[in-house]
C-alpha cells in the first residue's frame, strides 16, 4: 500500500485506516463545484480494493477493544466528538453547499446532523447494556444484545454528512467497527467529520476509503470479514449489494430510492400555510431528497385551485449559487443527474404534458456554468406516465387530479416504491384512516420534508425503498444480534422422564 501522505489540505478527503492518513496527490481526483464546474472545491484520494481489504483488516483487528467495552464507555467517546465536530461545522456546511451545491441553511442542517444523530444515539447506551432478563418456574432467560462486527457502511451524495451518520453512530453504539466509503461527488465534508470522530475513538475503530461504487463499496460487500453492511442509495444498487451479500449470508439493511406520493383530500384548504409546505416538500435539496414529494394527487374539486397557487409560489424559487443568501433552490449536483432531469422534462414535454418553466435565475450571465435548471410543474399527464411512475430525483412534479378516495389510494400505491407518503385533510383523524391504506414506511400527516422524520423516529421502506429500519432504537437492533442465553432446569426436569 502506497503511503505518501503529503501535500492535503482540510478540503481534500484522504484514506483513513486505522488511525493514518494515506493521501497520493498525483493520483487523487478534483471534486468540482456544481453551481461553478469550472471551480476545484478539494480533492478526493482514489481507494482500491487493496485500500479496502486494509481497511477492513483495521477494523478487524479493532472490534475485539472495542466490543469489548460497555455501550456507556463507547458512548462517551461519540459525545465528546460530537462536541469537537459541531465546534467546525461552520466551516464544513460552506464547504458542502460548494461541493454539492445546495443552499447554505440546507448544508448546515446536514453538517449538523453528526452530532445530533451521535447524541442521540450516545444517549441509548442504557438500553443497550441493560439485558433483559425473566425468571419463572422454568429457568432463566437472558436475552442480550451483542454487536455484529466489521461494518461496512456505503453512502449516497445527496444528504452525505446526515445519512452517513444515521448509519455510522447506532453501528458503533452497538460495538461495531466501520470502514466507510463515502460519495464519490460529495466526500469532502463528510469526510472532514471522520477524521474528527476518528481523533476520539480507538484507532482503526473508524476507517474511511473513498473510491468508486464498483471497486470500492463492491470489495467491502465482499470481504468476507465484513459481517454487516448498512447501504443508503438507489434501488438498483441496492439489488447488486444484496447479490453480493449473499455468499458469505452477511447482515444487510437498504435505504432505497422513493417515488412519494402526496394525496391532498377533498377536506383541504388550500392555503399558504400549505401552498409553502409543497414548495419546500417538492424542491428541497434540488428536488434530490429520497422523501421529497415526488408525486402530487388533488382531489378533482379543488385542481385548479392548487395549480394555480402552487405554480404562483414555485415561481418565486430563485435558483443559484447556494452561497447567496437570497438563493432558495442550489443546481443539480452533476452531470449525470443534469442530463436525466433534463431528458426526462424534454420527454415529458414532448408526450404532450403541460410543462411550465419557473423560477428566477439569480445569475443569468454564470447559469450555463453550473448544473441549474429551472423547477417546473406538469400538469396534463396520466397514471402511468414515466414522470409519474419513476424516481425523478430533480425539481419536477406531477399533479394528478382524483374523484374518489379510493382511486386517490390505488394511485398512490401503483408503484414499485414505498418509501415515504402523505396525507392532507384538515379533518387529521380522516387524514390517519387514509394514511393507514397507503403502502409506504412512513405516511405523514400534512406535512412532507426533510427533517419531518426525525432522528428517533424509524424509517424505511416498503417494497423496492428497502429492507429494515434506520432511526430510533430500531437502528441499534438492526445492527446487533440478539443472544439468548437460558438456563432451564426447570423445563429439563418437567420433560426429563419423555
Ligand atoms: P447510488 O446507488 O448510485 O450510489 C450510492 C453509493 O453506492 C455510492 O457511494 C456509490 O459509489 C456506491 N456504489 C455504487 N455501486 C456500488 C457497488 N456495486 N457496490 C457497492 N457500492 C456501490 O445512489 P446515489 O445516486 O448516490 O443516491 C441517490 C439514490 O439514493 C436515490 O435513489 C435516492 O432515493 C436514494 N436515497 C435513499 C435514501 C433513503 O433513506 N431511503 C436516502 C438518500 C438517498
Amino acid at each position: 500500500m502506497p503511503a505518501s501522505d503529503i501535500e492535503w489540505t482540510a478540503m481534500d478527503a484522504p484514506i483513513l485506516i486505522d488511525g493514518q492518513t494515506h493521501f497520493d496527490a498525483d493520483h487523487a481526483r478534483v471534486v468540482t463545484n456544481p453551481a461553478h464546474h469550472k471551480e476545484v472545491v478539494g480533492r478526493r484520494a482514489v481507494g482500491t480494493g487493496g485500500y479496502a481489504h486494509a481497511a477492513v483488516e483495521a477494523a478487524t483487528s479493532a472490534y475485539e477493544r472495542w466490543s469489548a467495552l460497555s455501550a456507556a464507555e463507547r458512548a462517551q467517546m461519540m459525545l465528546a466528538a460530537a462536541v469537537a465536530i459541531e465546534a467546525g461545522n461552520g466551516d464544513r456546511a460552506r464547504l458542502l453547499t460548494r461541493e454539492h451545491g445546495k443552499p447554505l441553511s440546507e448544508a448546515a442542517h446536514d453538517v449538523g446532523g453528526a452530532p445530533k444523530i451521535l447524541r442521540y444515539y450516545a444517549g441509548l447506551a442504557d438500553r443497550f447494556d441493560t439485558p433483559d432478563v425473566t425468571e419463572d418456574d422454568l429457568g432463566r432467560i437472558v436475552r442480550l444484545l451483542r454487536p455484529m462486527g466489521p461494518t461496512a457502511v456505503i453512502a449516497p451524495w445527496n444528504a452525505p454528512v446526515y445519512l452517513s451518520y444515521l448509519m455510522i453512530a447506532p453501528a458503533l453504539l452497538a460495538g461495531n467497527t466501520i470502514v466507510i466509503k463515502p460519495p464519490s461527488y460529495t466526500p469532502l465534508a463528510v469526510t472532514d467529520t471522520l477524521l474528527e470522530l476518528d481523533r476520539h475513538l480507538p484507532s482503526g475503530v473508524i476507517n474511511v476509503v473513498p473510491g468508486s461504487g464498483p471497486e470500492v463499496g463492491a470489495a467491502l460487500v465482499r470481504h468476507p470479514s465484513v459481517r454487516n453492511i448498512r447501504f443508503t442509495g438507489s434501488t438498483e444498487t441496492g439489488k447488486q449489494l444484496m447479490r453480493d451479500a449473499a455468499d458469505s449470508v452477511k447482515n444487510i439493511g437498504l435505504e432505497l430510492g422513493g417515488n412519494d406520493p402526496a394525496v391532498i383530500l377533498e377536506g383541504s384548504t388550500i392555503n399558504d400555510q400549505l401552498i409553502s409546505e409543497f414548495v419546500r416538500g417538492v424542491y428541497a435539496g434540488t428536488g434530490q431528497i429520497c422523501y421529497n414529494i415526488k408525486r402530487i394527487y388533488v382531489h378533482r374539486s379543488m385542481y385548479e385551485d392548487f395549480v394555480d397557487q402552487f405554480t404562483e409560489a414555485v415561481d418565486q424559487i430563485v435558483i443559484g449559487d447556494g452561497l447567496s443568501s437570497d438563493v432558495t433552490m442550489g443546481p443539480l449536483n452533476n452531470e449525470a443527474q443534469f442530463k436525466f432531469v433534463d431528458a426526462l422534462v424534454d420527454r415529458t414535454r414532448s408526450s404532450g404534458a403541460t410543462v411550465a418553466t419557473l423560477g428566477r435565475r439569480h445569475d443569468p450571465t454564470t447559469w450555463d456554468d453550473g448544473w441549474f435548471i429551472q423547477p417546473s410543474v406538469v400538469t396534463g399527464l396520466a397514471q402511468g406516465a414515466e414522470l409519474v411512475e419513476c424516481e425523478q430525483f430533480g425539481p419536477v412534479i406531477p399533479i394528478i387530479p382524483f374523484n374518489e378516495e379510493s382511486e386517490a389510494i390505488a394511485f398512490a400505491n401503483q408503484s414499485e416504491f414505498g418509501l415515504a407518503a402523505s396525507v392532507w385533510d384538515d379533518d387529521v383523524d380522516h387524514a390517519f384512516d387514509i394514511a393507514r391504506q397507503i403502502e409506504a414506511g412512513t405516511v405523514f400527516i400534512n406535512v412532507h420534508r426533510v427533517g419531518a422524520s426525525d432522528v428517533s423516529m424509524e424509517f424505511g421502506g416498503f417494497k423496492q425503498s428497502g429492507l429494515g429500519r434506520g432511526h430510533g432504537w430500531v437502528a441499534v437492533e438492526e445492527n446487533s444480534e440478539l443472544q439468548v442465553l437460558a438456563h432451564r432446569p426447570g423445563w429439563v426436569e418437567a420433560t426429563g422422564h419423555h
